[in-house]
């Protein structure tokens, strides 16, 4: 059976990834990697739908056995794919979607030199001050933490595949140029290693 794309979005806090995620779920041609992590809950951020919230004992018990697929340290807390629910759902030829930021983002694709990469932005780095100051569920410590990150995170830039522009209130819009850079890639050659061997098959049946 075919395989599923994995692909992986990442975006600086602020750049609206949940909520072009949610857009692009919505459709149910997608399969959301539930990541685990060591941090505590957001308000309104539910214990196995937005993260498995663990400990960090859980967490380094399940890197030493071989349980993440990628992890990171992410301002001060773990972050990891799980690995067994991401193989299942691409074995079954579903498509994955990973939110993970930008280390997590280079081992997935040293692991899956296929998977896509796609970085979401927003308009600039004023705009994304604005958003993580109107969030307001951090403290003014993390949010200064979170914008130093973003800084690092857009010189990976050139190592994704696609850049996508959240412009303000645009999610909806992003969650469409998304689903076109998906469909166009189940058509790359390099997703049909046997298209030639199959082509002159066919001929002779
Ligand atoms: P937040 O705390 O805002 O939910 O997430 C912080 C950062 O961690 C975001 O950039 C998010 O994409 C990233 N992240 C979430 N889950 C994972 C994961 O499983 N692996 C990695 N490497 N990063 C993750």
């Amino acid at each position: 059976m075919k395989q599923g794309l994995m692909v992986v979005i990442s975006g600086p806090a602020g750049s609206g990834k949940g909520t072009v995620n949610a857009h692009l779920l919505a459709t149910g041609e997608y399969v959301y990697s539930v990541s685990a992590t060591t941090r505590a809950p957001r308000k309104d951020e539910v214990d196995g739908i937005n993260y498995h919230y663990i400990t960090r004992e859980e967490f380094e018990e399940r890197i030493a056995a071989d349980g993440m697929l990628e992890y990171t340290e992410y301002c001060g807390y773990y972050y990891g794919t799980p690995r067994k629910e991401a193989e299942e759902v691409l074995a079954s030829g579903k498509n994955l979607i990973l939110e993970i930021e930008v280390d997590g983002a280079m081992q997935i694709k040293k692991k899956f030199p296929n998977a896509v990469l796609i970085m979401l932005l927003p308009p600039s780095y004023a705009a994304q001050e604005n958003r993580l100051r109107g969030r307001a569920t951090e403290t003014e410590e993390k949010i200064l933490a979170r914008l130093a990150k973003a800084k690092i995170e857009l010189e990976y830039l050139p190592r994704y595949d696609y850049v996508v522009y959240n412009e303000n209130g645009g999610a909806e819009a992003c969650a469409e140029q998304i689903r076109a850079i998906l469909y166009a890639e189940q058509f790359a050659t390099s997703r049909h290693p046997d298209a030639v061997r199959a082509f002159f098959d066919d001929a002779e049946a």
